[in-house]
């Protein structure tokens, strides 16, 4: 085994599940009560796990899928309610526990995804909130969660670290530019308190890398781009696509890009997997990047997933 030249970790912001929210509030601002029929559509685009799941089995990868637990809009001052901020903040919440999601978190558990923490818009100034947020995701998903990223990547360094940490989070994954191309905060992983919690430097956005170029085809080679920088350093680097991107009618290209990135990194000679398996690799408190490219070497297959396939077909939500 030769080994791995850098890591790529693949992980999923869960913000929405359906486009409900903008149908309705369209119909409202446009005085267009038509603009209400996506309600009722049978499709949901941006219900988008099936079409993760295909792509990444078929390449012998895996992912973590940060789930939003966001207050509802009727928590939220009344003033929020009529303003475009309030709705798309929290009218297009989902519940984790409703049955169809927490049956999707079991699926993608049980074959091998991680399933990690969104952490909600105020959360990262309220402590007791990522407790609450993880236990309810836990609780629907059966499984534990070891992982964070912000909504918004809205974070408060160390205070929001630290809260993370109070409440049995593992690691953190807000740092950093969400619009850059380049790394910001060096190339290895920090340790705020010395400790097992890890910060990874940073995570590439779907939409930096989609709105870099004028085509899917130049938008991967500036992916690459980050990539080459990526082996240089041998430091790890997160991609950071939202489940609602997958859907081409609203996105076109950008889950393509997506699966053509994976290639291009396994090509590269990166280990691509979760981060929490990235974080298992760790020793603590003084594991580097380095280090767990030799563990993974050592006890992985470059490609992070079990045997056997999840069946998708009792998961059609276009029934
Ligand atoms: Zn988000």
């Amino acid at each position: 085994m030769t080994g791995y030249e850098f890591a790529v970790c693949l992980t999923h912001d869960v913000d929405r599940v359906y486009r409900t929210y903008q149908s309705v509030y369209n119909a409202i601002t446009e005085r267009d009560p038509t603009r209400v029929a996506g309600l009722f559509s049978s499709q949901n685009p941006y219900w988008q796990f099936e079409r993760i799941m295909d792509a990444e089995s078929e390449r012998g990868v895996r992912s973590s899928f940060h789930i939003l637990d966001e207050k509802s809009l009727r928590e939220r001052p009344v003033r929020e309610w009529f303003s475009t901020s309030g709705w798309k903040l929290f009218a297009g919440r989902y519940d984790p526990t409703d049955p169809d999601i927490a049956a999707t978190l079991r699926v993608l558990d049980r074959f091998g995804w991680e399933i990690a923490l969104h952490g909600s818009y105020t959360s990262s100034t309220d402590p007791g909130r990522f407790g609450h947020e993880k236990s309810r995701i836990e609780a629907a998903a059966d499984t534990r969660i070891r992982g964070n990223r912000q909504h918004y990547w809205r974070h408060s360094p160390p205070d929001t670290w630290r809260h993370l940490r109070d409440a049995g989070l593992r690691y953190d994954l807000s740092l950093g530019d969400s619009h850059a191309l380049q790394y910001q905060h060096g190339y290895d992983l920090h340790r705020p308190f010395d400790d097992e919690f890890v910060v990874f430097p940073w995570s590439l956005m779907d939409g930096a890398v989609m709105r870099s170029a004028e085509s899917p085809a130049g938008a991967l080679e500036n992916c690459t781009g980050v990539f080459e920088e990526a082996r240089e350093h041998r430091s790890v680097l997160c991609l950071d696509w939202h489940l609602a991107r997958f859907a081409g009618s609203d996105y076109p290209g950008w889950g393509e890009v997506y699966e053509r990135a994976i290639d291009r990194a396994l090509e590269m000679g990166a280990w691509v997997g979760p981060p929490g398996r990235f974080y298992e690799a760790l020793d603590h408190p003084e594991g580097t990047v380095d280090d767990a490219l030799a563990t993974l070497a050592s006890t992985t297959d470059r490609r992070e997933a079990p045997s056997g396939s999840p069946s998708l077909a009792t998961h059609d939500r276009s029934e």
